[in-house]
């Protein structure tokens, strides 16, 4: 074969299948060692994750001691706001980030070349080959989902008043608000029962008798930013909520809602770059070893059932050897035979006649 051959290979093999090859994981090990190859990129992801736990101990010092002050003159219970004014503010985090960021770098910047050089599928986005003639359905559908699933939580908080006895089980005072140290070992606590939960959940809602619960969040395969809170109500709950408050529930009044809200954008900011479809070089989780990235949990959108159910970190996958095979399609170049770049539910329907 001549070298020229070679080259044009290379570049096909990289130009559909990764656009870039910042990254190539052929291994469980070898990724983590390409997440420590020195370069600016690995410093500017150090200095987003120090500057996130830094910022959001200073922000949550400022501001809490003012919204206590508040209350105490209104006469109202800072507990009664605190877990109500955490989520919202999460919520609106994923709204500015997800909706606003991500929507216009979709629809404006897609063509720029340094997105293009980072963007994971080389397909057509979901809205393009939206079977809906005004091609603006995958985007309203989620946001209507997300305004569903979050208003039902209205509901739940004078509910958790009633079995508990206090609208909120994490510490409110302004006195005990937590350092920068307190408030990281706290979010990773929450992270590592994050994991476990998550993993477990997730790879039970594979399962044929409970996909149907999942397979809202499937249907999009060409993923985008919001799709990260694109669940069926069932799935919110058991998923996204049930895996995030378990580990603060077990701190209990030990977490402060300082840290409560640092976790909560945390998690919220992971589940968007996930599932952003480009390698953000800026991503600050790729700092932690371990650590999932959008290629892969792509390809658990591409191929549904064939491992790769983590979400934070990969060790759980590891454990069950679930993510074997996608270390194999990366060792091998590419998409396995029967997949079709397809973004809608044709995919799906080839993966539940291999479950059946
Ligand atoms: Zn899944
Ligand atoms: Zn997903």
């Amino acid at each position: 074969m001549s070298t020229a051959t070679k080259t044009v290979e290379k570049s096909t093999n990289e130009k559909v299948i990764w656009g870039s090859d910042l990254h190539l994981h052929t291994s469980f090990w070898q990724q983590e060692v390409n997440r420590y190859r020195p370069s600016v990129w690995l410093l500017v992801k150090f200095a987003v994750l120090y500057t996130y736990f830094k910022g959001m101990t200073d922000l949550g010092g400022a501001y809490w001691p003012r919204i206590v002050q508040y209350c105490n003159e209104k006469n109202i219970d800072p507990a009664d706001i605190a877990l109500p004014g955490a989520m919202g503010l999460a919520f609106t985090f994923f709204a500015i980030y997800g909706y606003g960021f991500f929507g216009f770098i979709n629809y404006y910047c897609d063509d720029w070349d340094f997105f293009k050089r980072i963007r994971i599928h080389k397909g057509d986005w979901a809205w393009v080959t939206d079977p809906r003639e005004d091609g603006s359905g995958v985007y309203s559908d989620m946001f209507k989902a997300w305004l569903f699933n979050n208003s039902l939580y209205i509901p739940t908080f004078p509910l958790v008043k009633y079995v508990i006895g206090t609208s909120c089980p994490f510490r409110t005072d302004a006195d005990s608000l937590p350092g920068y140290f307190e408030l990281i070992w706290q979010v990773a606590f929450s992270v590592v029962c994050f994991d476990v939960v998550f993993y477990h959940i997730h790879r039970m809602l594979h399962h044929k008798d409970f996909y149907w619960i999942h397979r809202k969040h499937h249907s999009v395969t060409v993923v985008v930013g919001p799709v990260g809170a694109f669940y069926h109500p069932i799935d919110e709950w058991l998923e996204a909520i049930t895996a995030s408050l378990f580990g603060p529930l077990l701190l209990w009044d030990k977490m402060h809602i300082v840290s409560f809200q640092a976790w909560f954008v945390f998690a919220i900011w992971a589940a968007l770059e996930i599932h952003c479809g480009y390698e953000l070089p800026w991503n600050m989780y790729q700092a932690l070893p371990f650590s999932v990235d959008a290629r892969y949990h792509d390809f658990h959108h591409r191929y549904h059932h064939r491992g790769n159910y983590a979400a934070v970190f990969t060790i759980w996958d590891y454990i069950y050897g679930t993510n074997k095979e996608y270390y194999e399609w990366v060792r091998n170049g590419g998409p396995f035979e029967d997949f079709t770049d397809v973004p809608f539910d044709e995919n799906n329907k080839v993966q539940q006649k291999k479950l059946n």
